[in-house]
Order: structure tokens, then C-alpha cells, then sequence
């Protein structure tokens, strides 16, 4: 008898119909001796559609108000899916993040879990119940309800499968397991059978949403697989482990894109000590992450300072800056929405030169111009105009031949 967490996506509960379907398929599982916790998320769409609503209350809405909204989304389906259990002669027990007691901190919308109490689902467990969890949800210890941020619910599974020390992790989704690249947008894309905790960290935070990175995070901290499926078929899908020495020989094992993301320039900054400090401190304390940051010196003491923030966070931080660009007497401040990131992602890269030089000659032989760099041991990439997304990542799957049928990955 095994001790199996499973978390179901969006569209794999976004209906009645296919609720009960899930039901089925945890059904069986039960029915073989195993002890199931499911995971789920909201109907698909239903999460974007409280954000419209929320933005149409405030135009930048309460942090606090947002997350007791947004949790009602998976409220929904948790109960929904309990019962369809319990008709079909199995009993079951849905428990919110309060309820189990999934302590968070106090960051609203974007709040990390500190701890998990596992005494609860222990019990119910035991019980023969099957323990129905909402996930992207938590509390802090004042009690006041918190989410995880988008796509949370990976990350509720993998804590509780850490927390209860669960036998295996399974993250099911509407695609067969983890691509070459995001399967929607290039049909060339494969199914990769293992892939290591670091390279799938890479891609989730380049923009892989199949799994949300700080679920990747825990499962490489507590050692938890992953095996991410489909929902809508039996097919074995990709196992997300610890490296192992065959695995070094892949050289790009996936392409990614992000259109999250936006773009800032502070222009004609006094090129002294202290002053990056000034321009990022007020956004780092408001809790806004900066993904990579540019610095062009100009001629007289002057210096263009450019980065990127989620989209999400653009006009909080458009209006910091601008109280930060007039106290350090900065020209102005200027920003582009429409950008994408396009990178690479391989453990390969870290013995092999050459890559990165390859990606640019991509670009260049598309006419794609690029507008930022950022590199790491195992990934390169670039800002490039949002519309040439597509195209950029089309014509670097074929040219680092992730559609040939002799990659290692290949099954
Ligand atoms: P869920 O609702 O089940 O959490 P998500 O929509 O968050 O599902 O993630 C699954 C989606 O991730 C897929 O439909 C696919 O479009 C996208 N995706 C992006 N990159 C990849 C990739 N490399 N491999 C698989 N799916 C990817
Ligand atoms: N419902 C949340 C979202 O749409 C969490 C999740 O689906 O994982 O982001
Ligand atoms: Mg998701």
C-alpha cells in the first residue's frame, strides 16, 4: 500500500463532466489499497475570471481581498469533487488550506508556505477516506486566509507529498508530461521521458508553466519525483529526478517563452555609487521580484539603467520608480509590455561553448532583433518584440534539433 499525492490542473476539473471523471480515475487507485490525496485547482478559467472581477472593483486591488476571493475558486471544486466521490461509493473529505492548517506567511498573493500540519489528513486517511485538498492556498498564523501565486497548486501538492513523506507525487495535466517545448505553440515538440530537478527548474522559471517553479524548488529540496501525466490518457509521462550521469549528454533539452514579463528603462542616471541601490530597494521592499537587469553607460557621468518585472507587478512599479527617478534627478522613465523571453535550457551547456552563439545566429537569420541577455550555467536568454515569440521558438527547436529523432530524449 503506497501513499500517493495527486494534483489535477484547471482543465482537468473544468467541468462537472470531467470532475467526475477524475473521481473515476482516483477511484482506482483506491481501490488497489492506496492512500490518495488529491490536489486540486480551480475550473480552468475561473481563477482569471475573479482577478477581471476584482480588477473591476479597484483598480489595483486590496492584496488581502484578492487572495479571499481567489480561494473560493478552488473551494468550488474540492467539494464538487468530494461528492462525486462519495457517489461513487467511496468516502472522501474535502479540506481547505485552513482547515488542514497549510501555514503560510503574510505575503498576499505571493505567499510561501512555512509549514504543513499532516495530523488532520492523517486521521482521515487512516479513515479510508480519500483527503480532497484545495490547492494555491494557505493561512497565516493570525489567520488570515493567503494564496501561492499562479499555478500554486503544484506547490501545495509537492509540500504535502514532502510533509507526509508520500510515496510518489503526480501532477496531472492536459498534456502527456514535460515537451522540448510548450506543445501548443510547436507541433515538433516531444515528450521528454526524465528530466533533472535543475534543468526543470530553469524551465518553469523560464516560462514552462506546466509546473510552477517553486514546486520544483521543494521536490529537488525533499527529494520528492514527480511524475507529470495527463489526465486524459494512461500513458507514462515524464519523471522530473536528481541527475544521473546519462543525462549530461543532452546538450538544449528545452525551449521556453515567457510574455509575463515587461520591460523598464530609467534614462540619464547619475552614474554613482548607491544609485542602483536607491532605484532597486523601494521595488525589492514592496516585494517585487527584478528578473534581469541592463546597465549602458552614456557619455558625461550619465548611465541608462533597463530590467524586467512581471507584467503583473509593471504598474506598481512604474509608480515607484517614478517618485525614485525624480529624487535621484534621472531623465525619465520609459517601458515596453510587449516583450517575450525566448530561452534555452540544457545541464548540457556547462562543457559545451558555441550555444549561446548559435541562439543569436538563430535570431539574426530570423531578423529578430534582441534586446536583453541574461546567461546562467544552464540556460541562455534573450528579450526579444513579443510578436516574433512563436517564430523565435519554432526556429530554435529545429536548430538545436530537438524534433530529430536520436536526442537522448527521445523514447
Ligand atoms: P494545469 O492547469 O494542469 O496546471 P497548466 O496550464 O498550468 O496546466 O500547464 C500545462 C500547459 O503548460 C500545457 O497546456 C502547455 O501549453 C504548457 N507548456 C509550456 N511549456 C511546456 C512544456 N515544455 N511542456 C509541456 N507543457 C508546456
Ligand atoms: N487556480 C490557480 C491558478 O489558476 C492555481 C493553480 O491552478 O495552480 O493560478
Ligand atoms: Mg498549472
Amino acid at each position: 500500500m503506497a501513499l500517493i499525492v495527486q494534483k489535477f490542473g484547471g482543465t482537468s476539473v473544468g467541468s462537472t463532466e470531467k470532475i467526475k471523471n477524475v473521481a473515476k480515475r482516483v477511484l482506482r487507485y483506491q481501490q488497489q489499497g492506496h492512500q490518495v490525496v488529491v490536489v486540486l485547482s480551480a475550473m480552468s478559467g475561473q481563477t482569471d475570471r475573479l482577478l477581471g472581477w476584482a480588477g473591476e472593483m479597484q483598480r489595483l486591488p486590496d492584496l488581502r481581498e484578492t487572495d479571499m476571493l481567489l480561494a473560493t475558486g478552488e473551494q468550488v471544486t474540492i467539494a464538487l469533487f468530494a461528492m462525486a466521490m462519495k457517489e461513487a461509493g467511496c468516502d472522501a473529505v474535502s479540506l481547505l488550506g485552513d482547515q488542514v492548517r497549510i501555514l503560510t506567511d503574510a505575503m498576499h498573493t505571493k505567499a510561501r508556505i512555512r509549514e504543513i500540519e499532516t495530523g488532520l489528513i492523517r486521521r482521515h486517511l487512516d479513515a479510508g477516506r480519500v483527503v480532497v485538498v484545495a490547492g494555491f492556498q494557505g493561512v497565516t498564523a493570525e489567520g488570515e486566509i493567503t494564496t501561492l501565486g499562479r499555478g500554486g497548486s503544484d506547490t501545495t501538492a509537492v509540500a504535502l507529498a514532502a510533509a507526509l513523506k508520500a510515496d510518489s507525487c503526480e501532477i496531472y495535466t492536459d498534456v502527456e508530461g514535460v515537451y522540448t517545448t510548450d506543445p501548443n505553440i510547436c507541433a515538433q515538440a516531444r515528450k521528454i521521458k526524465m528530466i533533472t530537478y535543475d534543468e526543470m527548474l530553469e524551465l518553469a522559471s523560464l516560462g514552462a508553466k506546466v509546473l510552477e517553479i517553486r514546486s520544483v524548488g521543494l521536490a529537488k529540496r525533499y527529494k520528492v519525483p514527480l511524475h507529470v501525466r495527463s489526465t486524459f490518457s494512461e500513458n507514462e509521462g515524464t519523471w522530473v529526478v536528481e541527475e544521473d550521469r546519462l543525462m549530461e549528454s543532452m546538450l538544449v533539452s528545452g525551449i521556453t517563452y515567457s510574455r509575463k514579463e515587461a520591460r523598464i528603462t530609467i534614462k540619464a542616471v547619475p552614474d554613482q555609487p548607491g544609485v542602483a541601490s536607491k532605484i532597486f530597494l523601494p521595488i525589492s521592499n514592496a516585494g517585487i521580484l527584478v528578473d534581469m537587469i541592463l546597465q549602458n553607460t552614456r557619455e558625461g557621468q550619465l548611465t541608462d539603467i533597463t530590467f524586467t518585472v512581471l507584467r503583473t507587478d509593471y504598474l506598481r512599479t512604474m509608480e515607484i520608480l517614478k517618485q525614485t527617478a525624480a529624487e535621484i534627478g534621472a531623465e525619465s522613465v520609459s517601458s515596453d509590455e510587449s516583450i517575450a523571453k525566448i530561452s534555452i535550457v540544457g545541464v548540457g551547456m556547462r562543457n559545451h561553448s558555441g550555444i549561446a552563439s548559435t541562439m543569436f545566429q538563430v535570431m539574426a537569420n530570423e531578423g529578430i532583433n534582441i534586446m536583453m541577455i541574461a546567461t546562467s550555467e544552464i540556460k541562455v536568454s534573450c528579450i526579444i518584440a513579443e510578436k516574433y515569440t512563436e517564430l523565435a521558438v519554432r526556429a530554435l527547436h529545429s536548430a538545436f534539433a530537438l524534433d530529430k529523432v536520436n536526442q537522448p530524449t527521445e523514447e
